[in-house]
């Protein structure tokens, strides 16, 4: 990275793609004198003189050649008070590629420099403006799949996490002084500082950082959703409850791969936690039954798969095909759903139990939607093993801040053996220190500079 205190920042801060308004965001020292530069206000004022937090109708216009390039909406943040923490004029423009384009290029050539991806995100946190913790709730911000995820997100965006981290790093530093104090004069009582107190302290110390731990695998399925797969021989139901699943919860979001195939993947929304059903249909025209299901794209998908549905057709027994199938998916996370009650019965409930004994098995009818809710609720409880409590959105969703959180708890557990061996002080105050330092790169006051750039690379341009 560039020593980027000393310059100014361009880039289009909105979606490629035509939108009703798209935006070109400037930060930097300069960034108000560049828009000085090729904008004219409607009011005649130069907008070096506007103040702070004001728009500005007007044009962007190109000095040399005198032509309009587009109508906008001028904004000016000075200094602090913006996101960046920098000076700040956003370009509203109209959402077309061709006069976006055409007003960053302008910028550029007036004197500021292309943003890197997540440069002003980085910025922002460089001037404090957000901590780290902070700024990586941006990107969970934007990529949130259902309502209970974005709330996640926001809390997290809001400093919640944070806050709770440097509650547990205040103690920790309290406790550190009075250690430290009690090291140099020995010979003085600290009040509260015999070795059962110090457990006590220690353990109050623990607790907020195992609860956190403890959100960490539900804040990861809210954040990132859950990998699901739909597995069964042909027929026996599985575009029927996908499309039922959609209809029913379809998430407000999508996800466009783009690159590969055009396929749209969809979310559904179970209880906030988006469900993501890999699609395995398609494939079905196949003589030989494993490669009727698509071995390899499936086999792919299932490796991938945080759930599986296995599908069985009642009105039809345990066929070959069915145990090919299960053999596929042996040792996955598994619910067996057996669909089509509503026909007559043809299928050994013993042998299925038997065979099926490992999981949860559900009877269904999609065609008179039957049995969903259940296999809402077996979904559910398959994902939250463990139903933990959570009293609030404020979750652990990265897995940098677990990580970071079981680092501390380990190096509080040091501390914890060492009073127990009559260790000195001394020791002591080592892996408090380490509890500090795992901590603090929670927030980013103990990221190394490669970290920093890993976190912010991860960010899309314009951000
Ligand atoms: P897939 O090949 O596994 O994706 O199966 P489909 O979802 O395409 O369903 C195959 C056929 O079974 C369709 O004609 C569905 O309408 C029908 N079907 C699906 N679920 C049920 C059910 O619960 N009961 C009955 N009777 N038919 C169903």
């Amino acid at each position: 990275m560039t020593n980027m205190k000393e310059d100014t920042i361009a880039a289009i801060a909105t979606p490629f793609g035509t939108s009703g308004t798209g935006k070109v965001r400037i930060s930097g020292p300069d960034a108000i004198n560049i828009g000085s530069k090729i904008f004219e206000a409607s009011s005649g004022i130069d907008i070096k003189e506007a103040d702070s937090h004001t728009a500005h109708h007007g044009y962007v216009e190109n000095p040399k050649s005198g032509k309009t390039v587009d109508e906008v909406l001028a904004i000016v943040m000075i200094k602090p008070r913006s996101f960046t923490g920098e000076n700040v004029l956003e370009f509203d423009c109209h959402g077309g590629m061709v006069p976006l384009e055409a007003v960053l290029e302008l910028t550029l050539e007036y004197g500021a420099r292309m943003a890197e991806p997540g440069e002003f995100s980085r910025r922002a946190f460089m001037n404090g403006k957000l901590d780290m913790a902070q700024a990586e709730a941006i990107i969970d911000v934007i990529n949130s799949k259902t309502e209970k995820s974005l709330n996640i997100a926001m809390e997290q965006l809001k400093g919640g996490l944070s806050d709770k981290v440097n509650n547990v790093k205040d103690d920790v530093m309290e406790l550190l002084a009075h250690l430290e104090a009690s090291i140099d004069f020995p010979e003085d009582e600290i009040e509260g500082f015999n070795s059962n107190q110090l457990e006590e302290r220690l353990k109050k110390i623990k607790e907020p950082i195992q609860k956190l731990i403890k959100t960490a695998k539900q804040g990861k399925l809210y954040q990132e959703g859950i990998k699901t797969v739909i597995v069964g021989k042909p027929n026996v139901g599985k575009s029927s409850l996908l499309n039922y699943l959609l209809q029913e919860n379809r998430a407000i979001v999508t996800d466009v791969p783009g690159t590969t195939r055009d396929v749209i993947e969809e979310y559904i929304n179970l209880d906030g936690i988006p469900l993501k059903v890999i699609d395995t249909a398609g494939v079905r025209e196949s003589e030989d039954v494993v490669e009727k299901i698509g071995v390899e794209k499936t086999r792919e998908s299932l490796k991938k798969a945080d759930l599986v549905l296995m599908m069985l057709d009642v009105s039809q027994g345990l066929t070959k095909e069915d145990k090919q199938v299960y053999n596929l998916i042996k040792g996955q996370p598994t619910i067996v759903v057996v669909n089509k009650t509503d026909l007559d019965k043809n299928i050994d409930i013993e042998e299925l139990e038997e065979q099926f004994k490992e999981h949860p098995l559900l009877w269904t009818s999609v065609k008179e939607e039957k049995g969903m809710e259940e296999l809402k609720n077996t979904i559910l409880e398959e994902i939250f093993h463990e139903q933990i409590n959570v009293d609030s959105d404020v979750m652990v969703t990265k897995v940098r801040h677990r990580e970071a959180l079981n680092k501390a708890y380990q190096s509080i557990e040091k501390v914890e053996q060492s009073l127990k061996d009559g260790m000195p002080y001394d020791f002591l105050t080592i892996d408090l220190k380490d509890v500090l330092f795992y901590l603090g790169s929670i927030t980013g006051e103990t990221v190394t500079d490669d970290i920093i750039d890993q976190i912010f690379s991860d960010f899309c341009l314009g951000k």
